[in-house]
């Protein structure tokens, strides 16, 4: 098997609501800037970046990979995914205008389209190729109740629907309002709906600083909190190593990190309990299952950052030995020929060969963009 082309896209697909918000960003629609890469016994892989759906910086990163990664591709084995993916990350243009952000979301996209072409040509599921048993049980936990921008009450009928009609066993809700009391009051609220069964897990999305997050981190243990996600600014190891130290309810971070010495940081300090990386944005599959590995050296359960926007992930977790818990946010479902499937809280075992990550045609014209 042999490269013979790559074809960008780029999709902007609405969110569930008009709008969703968390202490950060606000968006209105999914950004997938991606790629279809095809090759010469004519099966197609596709893979790609998940983004705010800012049209301006996703054509950066569809050009990242037609004018600068597609020629170092050409003529290659797709099926040789991680000698690919070394080969792009520590080409000399990577290491000197990239390492991060545009270029490893770039990178991200073409590494999670050669997975889905490597599982493809052997005709299996992901899973299996990555040595997974279909006998693996990952549970979802749903963010798609708990943002910021919901009023309490909307809130707490979302996160019970959740759990009482639609069968998570887990949720999370987002924090970081102007005053962090009304964030307390918000969990309160949300605990006493959902009972003390359901596990829920609250995320600043990098807001506060030391001083709020260990004031308020510290009553977080009051309403049996699985993990406190992102306290702090993203890459300040000796921040969240001082709150580690501070708090007792367990730290989760990594969804914005793009380097695996950038996770190593924060797991030797231990300032980390639970490693999130993105396999849109970190450097594909191959990168997830590195940080995946450096968790399971250090005892670290690793939870990727949303499950249902880069299906491939769930093939991953399905076969590390790390993963057993994957977040789910539906958004994009109905853009992929085999969307996730979540039944009683659990992920349904993928059975059609590639990532996951194939795109149905309908839904590249509807919201494809140029
Ligand atoms: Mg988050």
């Amino acid at each position: 098997m042999k490269i013979v082309s790559l074809k960008t896209f780029i999709m902007h697909v609405p969110v569930s609501k008009t709008v969703i918000g968390d202490s950060t960003h606000t968006v209105t629609h999914w950004g997938m800037p991606g790629v279809m890469i095809e090759a010469d016994n004519g099966l197609v892989g596709y893979g790609y970046s998940g983004t705010h759906a800012d049209l301006v910086t996703d054509r950066l990163i569809t050009n990242i990979i037609s004018e600068v990664f597609a020629p170092m591709l050409i003529g290659e084995d797709p099926a040789e995914v991680r000698y690919l993916n070394r080969k792009l990350s520590r080409s000399s243009t990577n290491i000197w205008v990239g390492r991060g952000g545009l270029m490893q979301m770039a990178l991200s996209a073409i590494d999670i389209a050669l997975w889905d072409l490597k599982a493809k040509e052997v005709e299996q599921p992901l899973w299996k190729v990555l040595g997974g048993s279909k006998e693996a049980k990952v549970a979802a936990y749903n963010t798609d109740c708990g943002w910021l921008v919901r009023d309490t009450p909307e809130l707490v009928d979302d996160c019970k629907k959740m759990i009482f009609e639609e069968g998570f066993n887990a949720i999370k809700m987002k924090i970081g309002k102007p005053n962090p009391k009304d964030d307390m009051l918000r969990i309160e609220a949300v605990r006493n709906a959902i009972g003390n069964d359901a596990q829920l897990m609250v995320d600043a999305n990098a807001k506060w600083d030391i001083s709020t997050a260990k004031q308020y981190g510290t009553r977080l243990a009051d309403f049996d909190i699985t993990w406190f996600e992102e306290p702090m600014w993203h890459e300040d190891v000796l921040s969240h190593k001082i709150l580690a130290e501070h708090i007792s309810t367990p730290i989760a971070l990594g969804e914005l990190l793009y380097q695996f010495d950038t996770y190593k940081e924060f797991v030797v300090a231990g300032a980390v309990d639970y490693l999130q990386p993105d396999a849109t944005r970190c450097g594909g599959i191959t990168a997830v299952w590195e940080i995946a590995d450096l968790g399971m050296a250090f005892n670290l359960p690793v939870t990727p950052h949303h499950g249902d926007m880069m299906q491939a992930q769930l093939h991953l977790v399905m076969a590390h030995p790390s993963c057993s818990l994957l977040e789910y946010i539906p958004w994009t479902l109905d853009c992929f020929e085999h969307p996730v499937i979540v039944k009683d809280g659990f992920y349904q075992t993928p059975t059609a060969p590639g990532a996951g990550t194939t795109l149905r045609k309908d839904a590249m014209e509807r919201f494809c963009v140029k």
